[in-house]
Order: C-alpha cells, then sequence, then structure tokens
C-alpha cells in the first residue's frame, strides 16, 4: 500500500492539479507530463528526501521568477539548483575542484548542497544576485526522474510560502500554494523531514551555512581536515544564507523554546507541548497535545508535520523543549531556535495560571 492521496484526504484542488506517483519507482507517464510542464517554464512540487521542492527550470529566469512570486520570497534570497548527475551538477559550476568531487561521490545523492562559482548556464535570479550557486542531487527516484525527463537543472526551494514552515507531506504544500502552481506530485512524506546542509566550497575554509543531516564530523573525515562547527550568530554567514534569518521557519501559532527547568512555571492548558531525546518525557499536567520525538532521525522526520498539526489545532502556544546537546541535534535545534522566540520573564507572565 502506497501513501494516500490527497484527494483521498477530502482536500482536493480545483486550481492546483495533485497527481499520486510512487516516490520509487514512477510512472514514466506522470513523470514525462510533469517535465512538460517544467519545460515550459511552469511550477511543480516534487518530493525530495528532505521537504518537498518547488521546481521550475533553472535555467529560464521567466520560470524561476513564477517560483519567488508564488513564495514571496524575496529574490535576494538564492535557490537550491537540483540535478540528477554529476556531470549536469558540474554545468552548473566553475571550479569543481577535488574538494567537491570527493563530498559528490561521498554524499550524494543525499541532502548535502554545495555552493560554489556559478557557471553561464544559472541566470542572476536562481542565484539570487550572488555569483554562487547550491547545487545538490537529491535521493528520491521521483526526483532524479524529473529532472532527467526535463533534461535541466531544476531550481526547488521548500515547496511554502516564504517564512512559513516547509512541507513534508503534499497537504502541507496544498495549504499553502494551492492555485499558485501548476502540479503537486505526491509521493508521501518525505523521509529527512529536515532540509539539506548547505556547505560552502567557495573559500579555501570550507563553511557550514546551514547544518543538515549529513554532519560537520563527516564533511571533516572526507576532506581530511577540520572545519568549523556551524555558528548561528556568526554575522559573516547572513548575507550569503538568508536560510539564516532568525525567523525561518515559524508557525503561525506563537512559539516559544523553554528549558526543562522552565516546565512547572507555565500553565499548559490549551498549549502543545514538544520534548526531544530518548528517556523518559517530563510528566505534565493537563497539557492540550503532547509530543515526544524520541531520537534525532525521527525528530528531523516528524518536527515540520508536528508543527502544522499544532497550528491546525489551534492550541493558544506551543512549548518546545530544547532538544539534547551533541552533533546529531544540531539541525534540529537550529531549525526549532528559528521557529520559537526564547522563554521571558514577560512569556512567563502572560503564560501564568
Ligand atoms: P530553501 O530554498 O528555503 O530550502 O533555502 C535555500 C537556502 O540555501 C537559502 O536560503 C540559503 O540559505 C542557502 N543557499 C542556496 N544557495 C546559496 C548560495 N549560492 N550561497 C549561499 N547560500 C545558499
Ligand atoms: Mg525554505
Amino acid at each position: 500500500m502506497g501513501p494516500k492521496p490527497c484527494w483521498e484526504l477530502g482536500i482536493m484542488s480545483s486550481h492546483t492539479r495533485i497527481i499520486l506517483v510512487d516516490r520509487d519507482h514512477p510512472d514514466p507517464e506522470i513523470v514525462a507530463d510533469a517535465a512538460f510542464v517544467i519545460r515550459q517554464g511552469g511550477l511543480v512540487a516534487f518530493a525530495t528526501e528532505t521537504v518537498y521542492g518547488l521546481g521550475a527550470n533553472a535555467t529560464d529566469p521567466s520560470a524561476v521568477a513564477k517560483i519567488y512570486a508564488a513564495k514571496g520570497r524575496p529574490a535576494f534570497n538564492p535557490l537550491i539548483v537540483h540535478t540528477d548527475t554529476i556531470e549536469r551538477a558540474r554545468s552548473c559550476v566553475i571550479d569543481w575542484d577535488d574538494r567537491a568531487e570527493r563530498l559528490a561521490t561521498k554524499f550524494w545523492p543525499g541532502p548535502l548542497t554545495l555552493v560554489l562559482p556559478r557557471s553561464k548556464l544559472i541566470p542572476d535570479l536562481t542565484a539570487g544576485g550572488l555569483s554562487t550557486v547550491g547545487v545538490r542531487i537529491p535521493a528520491p527516484a521521483i526526483a532524479r526522474a524529473l529532472i532527467n525527463a526535463a533534461d535541466c537543472p531544476i531550481a526547488a526551494p521548500s515547496a511554502n510560502r516564504s517564512n512559513r514552515i516547509s512541507p513534508t507531506q503534499a497537504s502541507h504544500v496544498h495549504d499553502d500554494l494551492n492555485g499558485r502552481i501548476d502540479l503537486i506530485l505526491d509521493s508521501g512524506p518525505t523521509t529527512v523531514g529536515l532540509e539539506s546542509t548547505v556547505l560552502d566550497l567557495v573559500s579555501d575554509r570550507p563553511r557550514i551555512l546551514r547544518p543538515g543531516s549529513v554532519l560537520r564530523d563527516q564533511i571533516c573525515e572526507t576532506l581530511g581536515i577540520e572545519i568549523e562547527e556551524f555558528d548561528p550568530n556568526r554575522e559573516s554567514a547572513r548575507p550569503v544564507s538568508p536560510g539564516n534569518l532568525p525567523i525561518h521557519y515559524a508557525p503561525h501559532t506563537p512559539c516559544i523554546l523553554i528549558k526543562p527547568s522552565e516546565l512547572p512555571q507555565i500553565d499548559l492548558s490549551n498549549c502543545a507541548l514538544i520534548q526531544f531525546g530518548p528517556g523518559q518525557a517530563e510528566t505534565v499536567g493537563k497539557v492540550g497535545l503532547n509530543f515526544h520525538l524520541l531520537d534525532h532521525c525521527q525528530a528531523g522526520r516528524e518536527l515540520y508535520a508536528t508543527l502544522h498539526l499544532c497550528d491546525q489545532a489551534h492550541v493558544r502556544m506551543i512549548l518546545i523543549v530544547t532538544p539534547p546537546e551533541g552533533p546529531e541535534w544540531v539541525a534540529v535545534r537550529d531549525r526549532v531556535t528559528r521557529a520559537s522566540t526564547p522563554f521571558s520573564r514577560k512569556v512567563a507572565a502572560d503564560l501564568k495560571a
């Protein structure tokens, strides 16, 4: 049994077409249909392993302009370009060096984006006006088949309105973008759930611009050098990586980051509580919704769907207990930090019983 199509969930669109397609063995006719939309300069949302991407022909500025318009995304925020082969990725960049070759061989297809100086194939708009471009090969067969059939690199930011929670299911895309895009390919929930690790390879010292499920240690080991841990406060990360804006992955509902010790100070009625990590979750009184994501894989996979659920449930407040320390939790910590504001005396007063 495959995933349930959106129309069985009662959310069929009158504007945007939604087609169910197997993630691992996509029907070639459906792929050809979607590739035709891309070739015509249209927008197709499809599953990658990280989140659903909103795809357009990366080499066509008027197609790419539609991505910015549909998302309401500022034009200075660069798009990640997805390809099906290393050869096509190389055609998007210049200076493909030994480091890029090693990382691509090791981690592609997979959730690692490499930022390199861009070639003439990639227009200004795709790169947000930068001289560089981020490229990667996504893992699911559906994503690679679409790129292969369209026969062009596909620019695909997350398929959500700018600054909202990223979509990990086709229904999330539909809720945010129905009527604004041509087609959604529904291949069920994504498997990784958090956006890719973005690695800047432009200078001699590679830098992590956005943490993801490919970890710093794995990159260091592959390159045989030490690189700095991701630092959200590093000013220099900001202009080249607007994904690092402080509030970027936010739910509609007010969302507060708290320490376990702060829990007893809070009236949890009609709130959602999200806790992470192995071991016993804090037991709490009359909470509205209670989630416990046990390990970093489950947390990555389910975080955004959990936040979407909390929004739909119209709880008063989402309280996220700070995830554990440890390198495998860096990406989850980064996203929950950007989705929330820290607990403060004012918040405590607002939340008092
Ligand atoms: P999204 O499209 O929302 O998944 O986010 C893509 C993010 O990747 C951007 O917001 C940037 O943080 C990062 N990115 C993409 N291309 C580049 C680039 N050329 N230079 C630096 N960061 C990039
Ligand atoms: Mg995004």
